[in-house]
């Protein structure tokens, strides 16, 4: 791909096209003759293209560019316990297709590394895209990580220590980089909010909870990239006693499996096999649907779980002086309608600073599909950009 001017370059072009070899040569500090062998470079790579002409201040016509959207790819995967995810996202920041497998449950990753990468082939195959225009894949793998690893994901059976960037790059022989699912999640959240948000958290709901951090319109990523544990916060007094001692951690009150089991003691749900993440993902749905159609044993399960989260929301939005709050994950969609009734009003009414500024409450933008939309940013920025916190999706 060249050096880091020329990433700096189509980097500026997709965050801003139509822009003009001047403004290139202005943002970056470049000269112009050095802007226009890069912009030159770049549209023989098929990259970029001209985009027509633009009237500046002083009266000149000057040429404009933007990307060519099919110039480059790269692929977003996203590994739940319960289901793997992919996106495969163009050079300007769309999905072009999606596709999701049941994440296989035999004990250890083996098959689940196999079924990925038949899933990748299958994806970029569908789209009828060169291997060569794939930039890389990017990972959205539940923590902890540390250094290209996945170190012993609790919902993961047998996994270990799996060295999943390395493992991934030899069968797929494409670049790979992994980062924690709440982290690419709130990359994805970042970059589709287009310079709209810059203090925020991002509450991930999936098979586990978890939290993903941006300030000052950075992600935030801790001393060891694990930032976001949020799982033995309490949002519950009376809640379920815990493995950490305490009572009512959100890492129980609010992860589906708990509600699902909670649900058929009740009556409300059929017996589930709870070790099958994806059945429980499923029977979550159906308790969902149950809430929404005003089961009164199904909402309180549900509400319960939301009233948790919102304590833990609230109480993030006081440490971190947040102004916002997105909620997401795999299973938002099913929980959307009951925590957005409920969740807004109790975050809301527990900031302490409530007399400076508000929290807004919000679900994500980018569907059950943004932690692996997230991951495919991570490849974009680790491509085209110097800074991948502040590229823009387009709205
Ligand atoms: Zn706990």
């Amino acid at each position: 791909m060249g050096d880091y001017n020329q990433l700096l370059v189509l980097d500026l072009v997709r965050r801003d096209p139509g822009i003009s070899r001047v403004e290139l040569s202005q943002r970056t500090g470049l000269t112009a003759q050095t802007v226009s062998n890069i912009c030159r470079r770049l549209v023989d790579a098929g990259l970029i293209e001209e985009a027509g002409r633009k009237e500046a201040d002083t009266g000149a016509r000057r040429t404009v560019f933007q990307v060519v959207a099919g110039g480059q790819y790269s692929v977003g995967l996203h590994i739940d316990p319960a289901r793997t995810t992919l996106v495969l996202m163009n050079l300007a920041g769309e999905v072009e297709d999606r596709t999701s497998i049941p994440t296989p449950t035999t004990d250890g990753p083996e098959d689940a590394l196999a079924a990925i990468v038949d899933a990748v082939g299958a994806l970029v195959r569908r789209a009828g895209v060169p291997l060569p225009r794939v930039s890389g894949v990017g990972v959205s793998a539940p923590g902890p990580v540390q250094a290209d690893a996945v170190v012993g994901p609790p919902n993961l059976r047998g996994w270990g220590v799996v060295r999943l960037r390395e493992e991934l790059e030899r069968r797929l022989g494409l670049p790979v980089v992994l980062e924690k699912d709440t982290i690419a999640a709130a990359t994805g959240e970042l970059w589709a909010g287009g310079g709209t948000l810059s203090d925020f958290a991002f509450i991930y709901l999936g098979t586990g909870i978890g939290a993903g951090i941006v300030l000052d319109g950075e992600v935030k990523r801790g001393s060891s990239d694990n930032l976001g544990e949020i799982g033995h916060l309490s949002g519950d007094a009376d809640g379920p006693r815990c493995t950490c001692g305490g009572r009512g951690c959100v890492a129980i009150t609010s992860a589906p499996v708990h509600l699902v089991a909670a649900a058929v003691d009740a009556g409300t749900l059929p017996p589930v096999d709870l070790d099958d993440f994806l059945g429980v993902e499923r029977a979550l749905g159906r308790l969902c649907a149950l809430a929404d159609a005003g089961d009164e044993r199904a909402e309180e399960i549900v509400g319960r779980s939301a009233r948790a989260i919102a304590r833990v929301a609230g109480n993030l939005a006081n440490i971190l002086d947040l102004d916002t709050v997105v909620l997401g994950g795999p299973n938002w969609p099913a929980l959307a309608p009951t925590y957005l009734r409920i969740v807004p009003p109790i975050t809301a009414s527990l900031l302490t600073v409530g007399e400076v500024h508000g929290v807004g409450v919000r679900g994500t933008t980018l569907g059950e599909d943004g932690g692996a939309i997230g991951a495919a940013c991570l490849v974009m920025s680790s491509v085209a950009s110097a800074r991948s916190d502040h590229l823009l999706l387009p709205r």
